[in-house]
């Protein structure tokens, strides 16, 4: 058995072979220290007197449905120069680990295709161990993102565990990068991320966020000369919402025979009109909904008219049919409508921003959908560290992989 196939098979250089133990199993290969390389871990002096050794086993593979381990008796030296009783480093492994770097590597490669559950079976270890390896991979990559040449972000919160633990992550919109995951969903949950820019000396030019008070302030307050884009499909799912409300408002006052027409209708009033099915009569059936409702009309036609915001030339003309908007709404005297005019009023600067910076939180939602498929396994997240980790790698992952 030559040296060099344990350099080639398993990264083991600087140890002399000694033998090899074949069971029904596995297979070791024993090595030693070569004396010529001992020398103290802390300050590499040779002067070393030998202190006794204690044998362990590293895990370093599989070959042919059998697990390879080395062998070592780990020597115990005494430096003449620090005084010190020290273990000899061992090269191929980390610290307190009890298995090869080649081993780290190929568990690494193998997650790439597999879940965590199958590179475990497959290598013979426990799922435990192999989470390990790639939480330590994944700390030492993607723990700490460089911020370098940030230029428009958004921010958003994520549920987690059925919505009752909440995490807010940072996207670059550039590359869609995950470059921050924090605790909850309140503005506190940036405060690691606002140091972290500070340090960085940012130039953050564009900010999108969700209609969440606790990030707008947050923004402002930490980025007063980043420009604040309301993401517009969050005010329209919010103007949706006003409007399913408004429905069930009606639905209890209404007689009998009107409650049959109001029936159903909640999806086809939020559904684009472009994408009614005719095979099943939706648009007949909006539009006998909306005949005997006038408030219902008024409020699926400013749903509608929304749009036009979003949709127009320049940012006069979306300025313009904003202000409409909001007249017609506070004229409806709708309260749900009139609430929301408020509100757009409030964001006005920030909706129409949008025109300076066309950035949406879209992209965020788009990760959001591969983290999901990420919790659906609950192994993942157990571990909370961890899955901010993974989150901070999804851009990089080919598949989501659970497990
Ligand atoms: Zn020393």
């Amino acid at each position: 058995m030559s040296t060099s196939i344990l350099y080639h098979l398993f990264g083991i250089v600087g140890y002399d072979y000694v033998s090899t133990n074949y069971c029904e199993d596995k297979v070791e290969f024993k090595v030693r220290h070569r004396s010529s390389k001992l020398c103290c871990s802390q300050c590499g002096s040779h002067e070393v007197t030998l202190r006794g050794t204690k044998e362990r086993r590293f895990r370093t593979g599989r070959v042919v449905r059998k697990n390879v381990f080395i062998v070592l008796d780990v020597q115990r030296l005494e430096c003449n120069v620090c005084r010190a009783i020290r273990q000899a480093e061992i090269r191929f492994a980390d610290p307190r680990v009890s298995y090869t770097k080649a081993f780290e590597r190929s568990v690494l490669d193998l997650l790439e295709m597999a879940t965590i559950d199958d590179v475990a079976r497959h290598v013979g270890i426990s799922w435990d161990v192999v989470k390990e390896i790639q939480k330590r991979h994944l700390q030492k990559r993607y723990a700490k993102p460089s911020l370098k040449g940030l230029r428009r972000i958004a921010i958003d919160e994520i549920a987690v565990s059925k919505g009752h633990r909440y995490l807010t992550v940072v996207m670059d919109l550039a590359t869609g990068a995950a470059v921050f995951v924090g605790d909850g969903k309140g503005a506190d949950a940036l405060d690691p991320f606002w140091m972290r820019l500070r340090n960085a000396k940012h130039k953050i030019e564009a900010v999108a966020t969700d209609m969440s008070a606790a990030y707008i302030s947050a923004v402002r307050n930490n980025l007063p000369k980043a420009k604040l884009v309301l993401d517009h499909f969050h005010v329209v799912k919010s103007l949706n919402e006003k409007l399913s409300d408004i429905r069930r408002d009606l639905y209890r006052k209404a007689q009998e025979d009107e409650k049959k027409v109001l029936k159903g209708t909640r999806w086809l009033l939020l559904k684009n009109p472009e994408n009614l099915d005719e095979t099943r009569n939706e648009k007949a059936r909006l539009e006998e909904a909306l005949s005997i409702n006038k408030p219902l009309a008024i409020a699926y036609y400013l749903k509608e008219d929304l749009r036009s915001i979003w949709s127009a030339k320049t940012k006069r003309i979306a300025g313009k049919n904003l202000t409409a908007w909001i007249n017609k709404a506070k004229a409806s005297k709708i309260r749900q409508l009139v609430t929301f005019a408020k509100t757009l009023r409030t964001h006005r600067k920030a909706i129409l921003a949008y025109y300076d910076f066309p950035i949406s939180t879209g992209p965020l939602e788009g990760m959001n959908n591969k983290i999901k498929t990420m919790k659906r396994q609950a192994y993942g997240f157990r571990d909370i560290e961890f899955f901010k980790l993974r989150i901070l790698a999804i851009h990089e992952a080919k598949h989501v992989l659970v497990g």
